[in-house]
C-alpha cells in the first residue's frame, strides 16, 4: 500500500504539513511569547501602581471598600505587607490558591526595589512586588496573576487550528492525489495491454501538463508501433507469398519429371523453368538480405570520391544484353560529375532504376539518362517511354513487394523489392527521389543527391 504513488503523495503531504506546522509553532512561540510576557508584566506593574494610588487615597478610612473591589478582580491575587513583613491584606479570586511571598522577595521590595518573577517559558503565572510609602513607612504590594485559562485557550486555539488544517488538508490531498495518480494507473494498464500486442489502445486526455504530454506521447507511440506491426505482418506475408509461388512451380515440375514420360526436349524445357525459378528464389533472398542490411548499415556507408557519370555509363554498358535484346534506344546526357558517396550502393541504385526502365518499356522503346549538377548537388533523371504508372500507384511503388501488375507474367521477373532498395539508398545519402509518369506513355525517376554525402 505504502509503495503506491497515491499513498506516497498522501504521506508526503501529511508529513510536510505536520513538520511545517510544528516548526512554525515553535518559531512563533520563541518570537512572540517573550514579547507577550514583557507586555503582561508591564501591564501588571501599571495595575499595581494604580492599586497603590487608590490605596494611598483610601488610607485609612475607605480601605474596606477598596479591598472588596480588589477581591472581585478575576485574575489577580494581591498581598500587602507592612515594614515588619506582616501581611496586612490579602485578596484573590475564589478559585485561586494564595501565593507565597518568600522573605527574600519581601526584603527586596521593602528596601525599595521592584520584584519581578515569571515562568521561564510561559506567562501563565507571574508575580511582581512594588514598594510604596505611607507616612514615611515602607509597604510592599505583591500581585500574582494567573493567566492559566487564557493560555489554555490560546494553545487550544492553535491545536484546533492545526487539527482543522490537517483534516481539510488530508481530505483535499486524498481527492487531488487520486486525480493526479489516476491517469498514471490508466497508462500503466494500457502499457501492459500493449506489451501483450494490443496496439489499438488510445487514452483520452484534456490535460496540458506533463501527464497530459505523457499520455499524448503514449498514444503516438501506440500508433507508431501499431503501424510497424502492420508493416511487419504484411512483410512476412509478402515474403511467404513470394517464396511460395516459385516453390510451387518447382515442386510441380519435378513431380512431372518424375512421373511423366516425356521426350528430351520437353524434359530440358522443364529443367530450364526449374532453374529459372531457383534463380528467382536466390535473387529474392539476395534482395531481402540487401534490404535488411540497408536498414541497419547506415553507419557503415563507405563514402569516397568518384566520377558519377562514369559509373552510370558502366551500369548502362553492363545491362547491354537486356536492352539490346529488346532493341531499346539508350540516350545518355551525362555531365562530368565528381561526387563523394557510397559507390557500390549507388551502382545498385542505377542498376535497379535502369532495369525497371528496360523491363517496363516495350520493344524498340527509348530510355534517356541525364545527369547534371543542380542546387549544390546532382540530379539524375531516367526517363523511359514505357507503360507508365498511374497517379494512385506512385505512392505505393517504393513499398517492399509492391508490384503494379500483380499477375504479370514470369518473363518480366522482379519481386517488388528493387525500388525499396533504391529509396533506402537515396535516404541513406540524404537525397530525394521523385516519380512522374503518364500511363501508357512515359515514366521519369528523378534522383537528387548531395555532392558530398554525409554519414
Ligand atoms: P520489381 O521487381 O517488380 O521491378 P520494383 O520495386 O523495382 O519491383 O518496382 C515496383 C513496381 O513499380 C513494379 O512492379 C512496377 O509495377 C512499377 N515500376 C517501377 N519502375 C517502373 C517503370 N519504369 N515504368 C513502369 N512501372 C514501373
Amino acid at each position: 500500500m505504502i509503495k503506491s504513488l497515491y499513498a506516497r503523495m498522501i504521506f508526503a503531504f501529511l508529513g510536510s504539513v505536520l513538520v511545517s506546522l510544528v516548526l512554525s509553532f515553535m518559531l512563533n512561540s520563541s518570537l512572540y511569547v517573550g514579547q507577550l510576557r514583557t507586555y503582561m508584566q508591564e501591564n501588571l506593574i501599571a495595575s499595581g501602581k494604580t492599586i497603590i494610588q487608590s490605596y494611598k487615597q483610601s488610607y485609612p478610612n475607605n480601605l474596606d471598600a477598596l479591598l472588596q473591589g480588589l477581591t472581585a478582580l478575576p485574575n489577580y491575587s494581591i498581598r500587602l505587607f507592612d515594614q515588619e513583613g506582616k501581611p496586612l491584606h490579602e485578596t484573590g479570586a475564589p478559585s485561586q490558591d494564595k501565593f507565597n511571598v518568600r522573605a527574600d522577595q519581601l526584603r527586596v521590595v521593602l528596601n525599595g526595589g521592584v520584584y519581578r518573577e515569571t515562568e521561564k517559558h510561559g506567562f501563565e503565572h507571574m508575580t511582581i512586588g512594588l514598594p510604596f510609602q505611607i507616612g514615611g513607612k515602607p509597604y510592599a504590594l505583591f500581585i500574582a496573576s494567573k493567566f492559566g485559562g487564557f493560555a489554555k485557550m490560546l494553545s487550544g486555539f492553535f491545536r484546533n487550528l492545526l487539527l482543522i488544517v490537517l483534516f481539510f488538508g488530508s481530505l483535499f490531498i486524498v481527492v487531488s492525489a487520486r486525480f493526479i495518480v489516476r491517469p498514471l494507473q490508466h497508462l500503466n494498464r494500457a502499457t501492459l495491454k500493449m506489451s501483450k500486442g494490443d496496439f489499438s489502445i488510445r487514452l483520452n486526455t484534456k490535460r496540458k501538463d506533463e501527464i497530459g504530454q505523457l499520455t499524448r506521447s503514449f498514444n503516438h507511440m501506440a500508433y507508431e508501433l501499431g503501424m510497424l506491426e502492420k508493416i511487419r505482418r504484411q512483410f512476412v506475408s509478402d515474403v511467404s507469398h513470394e517464396i511460395q509461388s516459385p516453390l510451387t512451380s518447382i515442386k510441380g515440375f519435378t513431380q512431372a519429371l518424375k512421373h511423366k514420360k516425356m521426350d528430351e526436349a520437353s524434359r530440358l524445357r522443364l529443367l530450364d523453368i526449374i532453374e529459372e525459378e531457383s534463380n528467382r528464389l536466390s535473387r529474392l533472398s539476395e534482395d531481402l538480405l540487401q534490404l535488411s542490411s540497408l536498414e541497419y548499415e547506415h553507419l557503415a556507408l563507405n563514402i569516397r570520391p568518384y566520377r558519377l557519370d562514369e559509373q552510370i555509363r558502366n551500369v548502362v554498358i553492363a545491362s547491354e544484353p537486356q536492352w539490346s535484346a529488346k532493341h531499346l534506344e539508350i540516350e545518355l546526357a551525362l555531365a562530368e560529375i565528381q561526387i563523394q558517396a557510397d559507390e557500390d550502393k549507388l551502382s545498385q541504385l542505377w542498376t535497379n532504376l535502369l532495369s525497371n526502365g528496360i523491363k517496363f518499356t516495350a520493344d524498340h522503346g527509348k530510355i534517356q539518362v541525364k545527369a547534371v549538377e543542380a542546387d549544390g548537388g546532382v540530379e539524375i533523371t531516367i526517363t523511359d517511354n514505357g507503360q507508365g504508372i498511374s497517379e494512385e500507384e506512385i505512392g505505393n511503388i517504393f513499398k517492399p513487394f509492391y508490384k503494379v501488375d500483380k499477375s504479370r507474367d514470369r518473363a518480366v521477373g522482379g519481386n517488388g523489392i528493387g525500388l525499396s532498395i533504391v529509396k533506402r539508398v537515396v535516404d541513406l545519402h540524404h537525397g530525394d527521389i521523385q516519380v512522374t509518369s503518364q500511363v501508357g506513355q512515359w515514366t521519369t525517376f528523378r534522383v537528387y543527391l548531395p555532392k558530398i554525402a554525409m554519414k
